[in-house]
Order: C-alpha cells, then sequence, then structure tokens
C-alpha cells in the first residue's frame, strides 16, 4: 500500500464482499468522504478521518474466448490481470508497473504500449458498480443517449461517482517487447524527445529523472530484427552493455522502470505525492523547458523528488475528445512529478509540495492538461487540478455528480 495512505489514521477499513457493499453504501457515513482502494498506490485511498472502501474481495474473473473479454472485479491488479490472460495468449496495455491496480484502468492509464493499443480505459466494454447515493448500476458501452452521459463520466472521472465493482474490457494479443534503458546527460533529453516525437506507434519513449536521469525506451513492433528505432539509440547511449536491448516477452517480463535514476533504495519509506500532466508534442518548447527543469532538479528538496515522463498519441488519439472524461486526447506527453519527504517531517513536506507546484507550473504552457490519476483533494491545487483535467465537461460532470452522489460521499468535484 502507498506509504502515505498506510501511515493515515483512519476511521476504520471496510472490505466487504459483492453482496454486502451495496448495503454498506446505503448506511449513513459518520465522515465524508468515503476513500476507495482498488490497488492502493495512491496516497488518497485512505485518510486521516475517513472510511476506507477497500475492494480487495472482489476478485472472481473470467476470460471469454468467443469474444476475446476478460471480466473481473476491481479488487486485482494489473499484473493479475495479465498473469490470467497469458494462459489464452492475449493481454492488456498496462502502466509501467504491474501493481497498480483498477484505479489505473479507471483514471485513464498509460503504458508503452499505449501508443499502438490505446488506453486501458478504452477497452472497457462493460461497467458494474453502485453511485455514490446507493443505487447499483450495470452499463455496456454503447447504450441510450442517457446511459452515454454517464458512461462518459465513468470512463475517467468515476472516482467522483461511483465504487467500481466490475469491469469487461477487450483484449489484445500479447506481445513481445524490446526495451532499451540507459543513462543520459540532462542536455541531450530535448534532443531525444524530438526524436521519439517522430517515431512510429509501435515505439515509445519513458525518462525518469532523480539523482540521474534515465531513459526507457519501447519498441512493441513485430518485426524479427534488431528494431532501427531503439539502434538509433546509439549516439546517445553508447554501446555498452548496460544500454543493450532486451528481450522480453510480455508486459510483465519489463525491467523495473526508475531503477537507474536514484541511489536511494526502496527500503526506507518516504511519503509522496505525484502530479501528473499531459500536452501535445514539444518540437522546440523542449530545449527552453529541459534547462529550467534542469534548474529545478537542482533545488529540489529531498532526494525522492522526481520528474518523469511517458508518451503516448497513436492510438490514443484516436478516440473523440467527447467520448470519455480523459479529454486531452491530443496528448503525447504524460510528465509526472513526484514530491517526497520523510514521514512526519511537516517543514520537508511543505518544501516538497511547493517544489511540485512550481514543475507544475513550468510544465503548464508546453502541457496544460492535467492527468488526475492521484486525487489531491486535501491539497489546495484540487480545484485547478479538476480544470485542467476536465476542461469543458466539467459543468456537466459536476451536474452528474450531483444527480449520483448527491450527498458527496465520494471525493468533491
Ligand atoms: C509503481 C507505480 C507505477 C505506475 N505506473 C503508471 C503508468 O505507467 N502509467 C500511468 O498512467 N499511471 C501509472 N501509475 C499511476 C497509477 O496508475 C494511478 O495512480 C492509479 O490511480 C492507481 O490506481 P490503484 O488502483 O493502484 O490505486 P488506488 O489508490 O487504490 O486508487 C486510486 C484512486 O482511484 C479511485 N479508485 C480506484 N479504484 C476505484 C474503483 N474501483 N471505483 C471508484 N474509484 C476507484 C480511488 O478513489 C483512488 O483515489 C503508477 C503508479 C505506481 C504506484
Amino acid at each position: 500500500m502507498n506509504p502515505l495512505a498506510s501511515d493515515a489514521k483512519t476511521l476504520g477499513c471496510l472490505t466487504p464482499g459483492p453482496e454486502l457493499l451495496r448495503q454498506l453504501m446505503l448506511q449513513p457515513l459518520t465522515s465524508t468522504p468515503l476513500r476507495v482502494c482498488s490497488g492502493g498506490s495512491t496516497s488518497r485511498c485512505a485518510g486521516d478521518g475517513c472510511w476506507t472502501m477497500d475492494l480487495r474481495r472482489h476478485r472472481a474473473v473470467r476470460y471469454d474466448e468467443n469474444s476475446a473479454e476478460i471480466e473481473f472485479g476491481t479488487g486485482l491488479t494489473m499484473a493479475e490481470l495479465l498473469q490470467v490472460l497469458q494462459a489464452a495468449d492475449r493481454s492488456l496495455p498496462i502502466g509501467l508497473s504491474g501493481l497498480t491496480g483498477s484505479g489505473f484502468i479507471l483514471t485513464g492509464g498509460m503504458g508503452p504500449l499505449s501508443r499502438s493499443q490505446g488506453l486501458a480505459l478504452d477497452c472497457i466494454t462493460a461497467i458494474e458498480g453502485i453511485w455514490g447515493s446507493g443505487e447499483s448500476f450495470a452499463l455496456q458501452k454503447d447504450q441510450t443517449t442517457e446511459c452515454g452521459r454517464r458512461w462518459r463520466g465513468l470512463m475517467g472521472a468515476s472516482a467522483f461517482l461511483a465504487v467500481v465493482t466490475r469491469l469487461r474490457l477487450r483484449t489484445q494479443r500479447r506481445q513481445p517487447l524490446r526495451v532499451r534503458h540507459g543513462l543520459i546527460d540532462p542536455s541531450q533529453l530535448p534532443e531525444l524527445l524530438n526524436i521519439a516525437e517522430g517515431w512510429p506507434e509501435t515505439c515509445s519513449l519513458q525518462w525518469n529523472w532523480g539523482d540521474r536521469l534515465e531513459i526507457y525506451a519501447v519498441d512493441c513492433s513485430s518485426e524479427q530484427t534488431t528494431p532501427q528505432t531503439l539502434k538509433e539509440l546509439d549516439p546517445i547511449l553508447g554501446r555498452d552493455h548496460h544500454a543493450a536491448i532486451q528481450s522480453c516477452t510480455d508486459q510483465l517480463d519489463q525491467p523495473t522502470f526508475g531503477r537507474l535514476a536514484s541511489d536511494t533504495t526502496a527500503s526506507i519509506p518516504v511519503h509522496s505525492e505525484v502530479l501528473a500532466r499531459l500536452g501535445p508534442a514539444m518540437g522546440q518548447e523542449a530545449g527552453p523547458l529541459m534547462q529550467c527543469l534542469s534548474l529545478r532538479m537542482q533545488e529540489r528538496p529531498h532526494g525522492g523528488c522526481r520528474i518523469s515522463a511517458q508518451q503516448l498519441g497513436g492510438a490514443t488519439t484516436r478516440v473523440n475528445r467527447g467520448s470519455t472524461s480523459f479529454i486531452h486526447r491530443d496528448s503525447v506527453w504524460k510528465p509526472w512529478i513526484t514530491a517526497a519527504w520523510n514521514p512526519g517531517d511537516r517543514v520537508g513536506r511543505q518544501q516538497s509540495l511547493q517544489w511540485m507546484d512550481q514543475v507544475s507550473s513550468d510544465f503548464s504552457t508546453t502541457c496544460p492538461g492535467v492527468h488526475l490519476a492521484q486525487l489531491h483533494d486535501h491539497l489546495p491545487g484540487h480545484h485547478r487540478e479538476l480544470v485542467d483535467a476536465f476542461g469543458e465537461w466539467l459543468p456537466e460532470l459536476r451536474q452528474l455528480k450531483s444527480e449520483l452522489d448527491p450527498e458527496g460521499r465520494l471525493p468533491p468535484l
């Protein structure tokens, strides 16, 4: 579980199975909002003075060979889903880690395969759960207009409207990947971003800037030969064996992202918040922006503070802006900023959050959107983030919330 959430002074954790959940959702709450925990990887799956609804008992899973769809309870992690699908040689586009839960899918999470296969959110064909009002729902894609409005709300903004207990997703053929990761000098990053912006959809670039700057390039093309795109990184990465191209049988086999970028060992628990932005191709703006980030990196208040990014585009852009709550369909980059501090260090927390806000503001021109994968309803920037995440759709989303969660049992919108 996220260390900050795990240290929260909660009112308690409820772990109902599917039958009891609805009855519980109809009970008056002594404190709102209710916190919902699927994979438990964010800071807000539990909070001081709140109840947590833990979905870990919702673990039923079934793959249907005829439709090539997988139906599952939202208590499973992405790695567990891929393990089930492996037996049928199928898969889903997950993120850089198998540890995340259904929150990854529901918030519009993306990964190295998103440019060729789309967002996991875009693979959803059916969704079940309980609205904040306590009423159950079961919706399928492409239903009537009224359902369409609710569907759109659930696709990327469900955390504000409902507890989602079951999902059905289209699957894809399982694909091998080639990964090339290594360290570069920060001055090389703008050139690399420009190169990656010209890559085919089968390739994607990720980077993670901590004590050092790690790049992580992935190719999922079906070519048997060594992929040209990854070979083109020779002048930047050099030919030493650390930067060799690694063949992975599938996403479960990917090397750990971010491992090379930091000396910090995982055994020291730090508290952290993460803020993610979204923006189109950077072109010539990459140079000045990276110079500014270089200065920010020299000022970071804690060794765990990082700036990272992943590339989207391709298939993620071929979905209408108005069909889901993930409206930033022109995005090519998702940079995210990690603010870290030692547990109990109030001053350090304040400094790191301030640093995160400064870096976010540095990004705001090139990456004007927000990817709301982590809720910050306890931080002053929450309202601004909602506007940047949902744009012109926010007023309608608020209307939906007033209908479906009238008492505000779920996080505020
Ligand atoms: C190691 C790691 C790697 C990551 N890699 C990527 C990546 O490659 N790409 C990417 O886009 N993101 C990535 N993320 C971000 C992650 O996908 C999001 O933070 C996501 O929201 C986590 O979902 P969760 O279920 O694990 O977490 P949780 O903390 O359980 O849930 C996150 C939020 O979603 C809401 N929520 C979760 N489940 C439900 C539900 N069933 N019904 C209603 N609301 C729900 C909760 O309110 C909660 O606030 C990564 C995070 C970590 C920790």
